[in-house]
């Protein structure tokens, strides 16, 4: 992976410089969206649709500072022995209404002998949640996006395949960088932020991908890296 030094080295740079404004840069946020609620209370309600969608870009904000944040932070997390299949299953209903109002429909496999994992469920949860909106933003209505688990011999693999356009060959190799991003509203960080929790995890997350039939993300929790309970109990220490 040609870039990989790059990319490591990029990452602790921003993560610096990260560091530094996140407070700053929060804490006014904050204070705006309290006296937003102030003024809503005192305000004609013709004024509600503006509220609304200044609300919404402020946390769209604020969001893009969270995921810019765990993607620049990279520390070691609290890892925990648990289900995947139970945090699939917590998902669904959240990616089925966002499928719902596009007009598309999901299918959910579980591979019934996926054992417990070591994981961080919250990292986990984001993953998938990030690999199912690409899936949703590629596709036009009638598309139908498919999470699949599998048991193999020395791991267990997540898929989310979607019926999309597909990925250019050119535009696949820079999926991971952080910013790369085709959408006008796009950040660019929700790949970077899956490769780094893989990374954490000492899993792989790979892209295999056909245009004009779609994308599957392939998702790798190895079984060796995911035994050792004083791996978990170690990483515990560091967690906040
Ligand atoms: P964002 O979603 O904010 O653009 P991401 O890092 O999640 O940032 O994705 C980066 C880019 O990768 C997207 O802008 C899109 O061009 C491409 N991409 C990701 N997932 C898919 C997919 N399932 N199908 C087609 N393109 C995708
Ligand atoms: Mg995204």
């Amino acid at each position: 992976f040609r870039n990989e030094m790059n990319h490591v080295e990029r990452l602790s740079l921003v993560g610096q410089m990260a560091a530094g404004i996140t407070h700053e840069i929060r804490n006014p946020m904050a204070v705006v969206r309290g006296f937003l609620q102030l003024m809503r209370e005192k305000s004609p309600s013709s004024l509600d649709h503006y509220y609304r969608i200044v609300m919404e870009e402020l946390d769209r904000a604020n969001s893009i500072i969270n995921d810019f944040l765990s993607l620049a932070q990279n520390r070691p997390v609290k890892m925990e022995l648990c289900s995947l299949h139970e945090i699939v299953r917590e998902l669904t209903p959240l990616l089925w209404a966002d499928a719902n109002l596009r007009g598309q429909s999901i299918e959910v496999k579980l591979d019934e002998n996926v054992p417990d994992l070591w994981l961080n469920q919250k990292e986990i949860k984001q993953l998938i949640l990030n690999l199912g909106r690409n899936g949703m933003e590629a596709m036009d209505e009638k598309g139908l996006l498919v999470l699949e688990t599998k048991v193999g011999t020395d791991g267990v693999e997540l898929f989310v395949t979607d019926t999309g356009p597909g990925i250019p060959a050119a535009q696949r190799e820079r999926l991971f960088e952080p910013f790369f991003t085709t959408k006008t509203q796009g950040t660019g960080l929700g790949l970077p932020l899956c490769l780094s929790i893989m990374e954490r995890h000492g899993g792989k997350i790979s892209v295999a991908s056909e245009e004009g039939t779609g994308t599957t993300f392939t998702v790798f929790f190895p079984f060796a890296r995911n035994l050792p309970q004083e791996y978990g109990a170690d990483l515990a220490r560091f967690a906040e």
